[in-house]
């Protein structure tokens, strides 16, 4: 039966390498997701068949309660609170983990070298991941302020603090000491409090994957404290794709990931940005119709306010009646876009906008000049000038979609609202920016049916 177990692991891990590489496409993600769930199953029915697994009773308990409330909230999460949900499963992932540790512990109490120290890393990451991604989680779902909260001599407790647990871990790995474990699993809850703490604004999206990182990694102890193959694997995995998403995003964001952790995203410069001259001028949806009938060429520019609209039908049925209409169309992602990775293609796929129209951010800004219209769907930070040109703002480097260099823009958004970043967009107040005040949906539902009167 061992055997069958490890062959089983080994097809699952399989699996789960060739579902995360199928994610790579949209054309095969969700089959990819499929076949990495399969992975899964397997996993976990080859687990329970271990001779170690006495009796049930608790695992059907916890399998019913995490299925039921699994179920209802994934039936009742809106898009736009998705990144929020991944914060939290993140959290718990690290939670798990620390508890794996944990029982392990109060189990054996002394074990070999090599088990406890896998006990202390699966403790200290799985805490600092697991309060870490609470703290993300309220940013992100505005129960607390987004901004970084900075304090006097914050990196300095923050120092300490990692040095005391290497301490006690090297205490407790070296010399078996219990309390020192104990304090472990209290002080990496605590950092994790303090390490979020003072990461907020822009940089969120980072901080997201980097937790995602973290989830895997402390899986991945985890397994090696209860010598399970599958669970190293798949923490492994986990661990190392989010730290290519990590290094991704801080590059989108033109920053390092040293700067992301301990910059304090605005806050630490003190930088707010150049006084912005000028007036947003508004335009009708009738008005904004008659530029778009004469337009050859447009881009569509979305935004975490599609999200919230739920525009992306409406949007590409406008993209196929300009088409129709003698445009060409394209759609053109930031990677940081919304509030999740991929947040914007996920979207427009579930509208079945074709893939051959999205165009990332690198292949659509030298061609932005001649761009007639670029229609900005809810979308503020992504398209702020003032990240290229205001050395004194605190998004400055980002790099960003060059809308304002094409001949005409049409800012679609409900009102004077600011972005996730919440500075001031120097875009809206350009000569070619047009403003579309309104609901994302209904003004492109009320722009295509301009098209159709
Ligand atoms: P922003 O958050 O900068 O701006 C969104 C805009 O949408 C707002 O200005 C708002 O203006 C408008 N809006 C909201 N609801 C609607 C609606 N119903 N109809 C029309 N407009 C609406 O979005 P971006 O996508 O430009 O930028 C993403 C930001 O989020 C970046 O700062 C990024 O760093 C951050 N972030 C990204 C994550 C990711 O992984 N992608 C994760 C976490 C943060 P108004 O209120 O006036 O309508």
């Amino acid at each position: 039966m061992e055997k069958l177990i490890e062959i089983a692991y080994i097809v699952a891990s399989v699996l789960f390498i060739f579902g995360i590489k199928m994610l790579g496409s949209a054309d095969t993600a969700r089959r990819g997701n499929q076949i990495s769930a399969v992975g899964m199953l397997i996993a976990v029915v080859a687990t329970l068949l271990y001779k170690e697994v006495l009796e049930f009773t608790w695992i059907v308990g916890g399998l019913a309660i995490g299925t039921a409330v699994g179920a209802i909230w994934a039936k009742r999460v809106q898009m736009t609170g998705m990144p929020e949900l991944v914060a939290l499963f993140n959290g718990f992932g690290g939670l798990g983990s620390l508890l794996v540790g944990w029982a392990e512990f109060e189990f054996h109490k002394q074990t070999d070298l090599v088990t406890q120290s896998a006990i202390f890393f699966a403790i200290l990451i799985g805490g600092v991941t697991f309060t870490g991604s609470l703290i993300a989680y309220l940013k992100l779902s505005g129960k607390m302020s987004g901004s970084p909260t900075l304090f006097a001599g914050q990196k300095a407790i923050n120092a300490l603090l990692f040095a005391a647990l290497l301490v006690l871990g090297g205490l407790y790995i070296f010399q078996g000491t219990a309390w020192a474990l104990y304090a472990v699993i209290g002080l990496s809850l605590v950092l994790g409090v303090l390490g979020v703490l003072p990461i907020g604004g822009g940089d969120m999206p980072v901080i997201i994957a980097f937790l995602n990182s973290f989830s895997g990694l402390a899986a991945s102890a985890a397994g090696f404290v209860i010598l399970n193959n599958v669970l190293i694997v798949a923490g492994c995995l986990v661990g190392a794709s989010g730290i290519i998403l990590t290094v991704i995003m801080c590059k989108a964001m033109n920053r390092t990931l040293g700067n992301v952790l301990f910059g304090g995203f605005g806050a630490a410069t003190g930088k707010s940005g150049a006084a912005v001259e000028g007036e947003m001028k508004a335009l009708s949806v009738e008005d904004a119709f008659y530029v778009l009938e004469a337009a050859e060429n447009v881009v569509f520019v979305p935004g975490y306010g599609m999200a919230v609209a739920q525009a992306q039908h409406a949007v590409k049925e406008l993209g196929q009646i300009l088409e129709k209409n003698g445009a060409e169309v394209r759609y053109a992602i930031h990677p940081v876009a919304g509030r999740m990775p991929g947040h914007m293609n996920v979207l427009l796929a579930e509208a079945d906008v074709p893939y051959e129209q999205l165009c990332e951010m690198d292949a659509v800004n030298p061609t932005m000049a001649s761009v007639d219209v670029a229609i900005v769907i809810g979308a503020n930070d992504v398209v702020n000038p003032a990240a290229a040109e205001d050395p004194t703002s605190p998004i400055y480097g980002m790099p960003i979609i060059n809308v304002h260099e094409a001949r005409t823009v049409f800012a679609l958004k409900r009102g004077q609202g600011a972005g996730f970043s919440g500075l001031v967009n120097t875009l809206f107040f350009r000569e070619n920016c047009r403003m579309i005040y309104g609901d994302a949906k209904e003004t492109i539902t009320a722009l295509a049916a301009q098209f159709k009167d």
